[in-house]
């Protein structure tokens, strides 16, 4: 399909959005709203339902009342509906990627790619559920044990404003496969995408209440969603603080919880690599997505021998990466989601000046006098505890260090809290296998740039969360399973 630019304020922008409840859009019961802006000019173009209490015990009502039929249907009638949401994501691809290059910043090319990829989450749990077969064990001729599989309940969907259209539609596929009904509470900075749900679900035939969506503030809505006593599991994807703070909220209820969380993934770059395709994966790694990316590359660890060479190349690299207009379908790197996270990221900026040597970047493009706009930026030399190695930053910023070999390269990917990716380079495969198996990690990918395959668990160690989505895990957490033992 040919690219051809997005108008800087998409056509069809609504001005307000509301909750989407039993299949009705509908204002918050107090009538709260916030307003939501763009990343560009900053200024508010829409105002959204802020929901509460009263909003979420709605939702969940009709999620309630939508889950015996939902649950009952046949797993293959499911996955047809699921087929048509995934066709409907497809014939809405310019006004979805539009919408979310808009909203969040995204360069509107990338943005296309979450769109598919959105529509291929629907289609690739439709074909899980129907494949997916149950245990059964026979105790010789005279017992037989078998597994029954039931849609758990009502499930809460929390999600973030990094690619929240794809990541929403990671958590509502394999619920929805699984026979949950949702409550889903999108990210307040970034809500206009989810605004495309009910249109999407009606037209794919998805009965009313199924799928709920509560707008709103994360201490607000989202809190009332964790609180909720009716929904009995939570599947969050957001910060580690926040992801902590619902554990703690979720014990009263024993909730079943997954909590994907926030990164510092290590790539180790050896040298006897192919350098070139190093370079281009750790750029990939870390200024796709405008760096605001769970599993980003963000600190890359280079072997002494090559590392002055590597990050010279890395610096240049990095200062032709061309910062634009997000929709503007040459742009690589577009404006960072809000003022508030770009001043955090800007604060990491001026916090790694002190910290190690500014090698590219590093300051907002002088072509671009407005939005929240940041040069891909490269920090060299950085000491394992300065903060720029340590904490997440979340936008186009890299931390690169040396090593000496292979346990130091290792222990130096280990020597933050977290643990999603990790990225190794090496022209030694046997060492490949060594260091993916020592590295502390959930995901680790081998002279390959960060490519999903939906069929794999995905998820974090240490700080980086709890639990494995994608494939037949995510249809276990949405499930309960119970063994039957029959004597024969
Ligand atoms: P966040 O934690 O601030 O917010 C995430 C969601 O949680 C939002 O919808 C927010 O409204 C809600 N929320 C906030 N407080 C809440 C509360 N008390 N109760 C219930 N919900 C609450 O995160 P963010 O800034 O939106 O997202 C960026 C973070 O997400 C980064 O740390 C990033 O690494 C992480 N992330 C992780 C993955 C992964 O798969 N591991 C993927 C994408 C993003």
């Amino acid at each position: 399909m040919p690219l051809h630019p997005v108008p800087a304020r998409p056509d069809g922008l609504p001005d307000r959005i509301r909750h989407w409840i039993g299949g009705a859009f509908r204002d918050s019961a107090d009538g709260a709203v916030f307003d939501v802006a763009d990343p560009v000019s900053n200024s508010p173009y829409a105002s959204a339902a802020a929901g509460g209490a009263a909003d979420v015990d709605l939702a969940v009502a009709a999620a309630r009342d939508a889950f015996p039929a939902w649950a009952a249907m046949g797993d293959r009638e499911r996955a047809n509906l699921l087929y048509r949401v995934a066709d409907a994501v497809e014939e809405r691809e310019d006004r979805l990627a539009g919408f979310e290059s808009f909203d969040s910043g995204l360069p509107i090319a990338q943005a296309r790619g979450q769109a598919r990829r959105a529509a291929e989450n629907f289609r690739y749990f439709a074909d899980v559920i129907v494949a997916l077969g149950e245990e059964a064990y026979r105790v010789g001729d005279r017992q037989l044990n078998y597994v029954v599989r039931s849609p758990t309940g009502v499930a809460g969907l929390i999600t973030p404003w990094n690619t929240p259209f794809m990541l929403e539609s990671w958590k509502l596929a394999p619920a929805l496969a699984a026979g949950c009904p949702v409550v889903l509470k999108p990210a307040e900075w970034t809500p206009l995408s989810a605004n495309l749900w009910p249109e999407i679900l009606s037209a794919a035939g998805v009965p009313d209440g199924v799928v709920n969506i509560v707008h709103g503030i994360g201490a607000e809505a989202g809190q009332a969603l964790v609180d909720h006593p009716d929904v009995p599991l939570i599947s969050f994807t957001g910060s580690t603080t926040t992801g902590r703070h619902i554990v703690r909220s979720s014990a009263e209820h024993l909730k079943t919880l997954s909590m994907e969380l926030g990164g510092k993934s290590p790539v180790v770059v050896f040298a006897d690599a192919d350098l070139d395709a190093a370079l281009d994966s750790v750029l990939f790694g870390v200024f796709s997505l405008n760096g605001e990316r769970c599993t980003a590359g963000s600190r890359v660890l280079v072997e002494r021998s090559v590392y002055d060479d590597f990050t010279r190349r890395l610096a240049e690299r990095a200062e032709r990466v061309r910062v634009g207009a997000p929709g503007d379908p040459s742009t690589e790197v577009g404006a960072l989601v809000h003022p508030e996270h770009y001043a955090r990221v800007m604060d990491y900026v001026e916090t790694g000046r002190g910290e190690a040597k500014l090698v590219a970047g590093g300051g907002r493009p002088s072509h671009l006098p407005e939005g929240n706009y940041l040069q891909p930026t490269v920090f060299a030399d950085v000491p394992r505890d300065a903060r720029i190695f340590q904490e997440e930053i979340f936008g186009p910023v890299v931390a690169v260090a040396p090593f000496d070999d292979e346990a130091e390269a290792v222990e130096l990917a280990n020597s933050t809290r977290y643990g999603l990716a990790a990225y190794v380079w090496t022209g030694d495969l046997r060492r490949g296998h060594r260091v993916a198996h020592a590295v502390e990690s959930g995901m680790v990918w081998v002279n390959s740039h960060n490519v999903r395959d939906l069929r794999t668990p995905f998820g974090g160690v240490k700080d980086s969360g709890l639990g494995r989505e994608g494939g037949a895990h995510s249809i276990d957490f949405f499930t309960e399973s119970k063994i039957v033992h029959v004597m024969l």
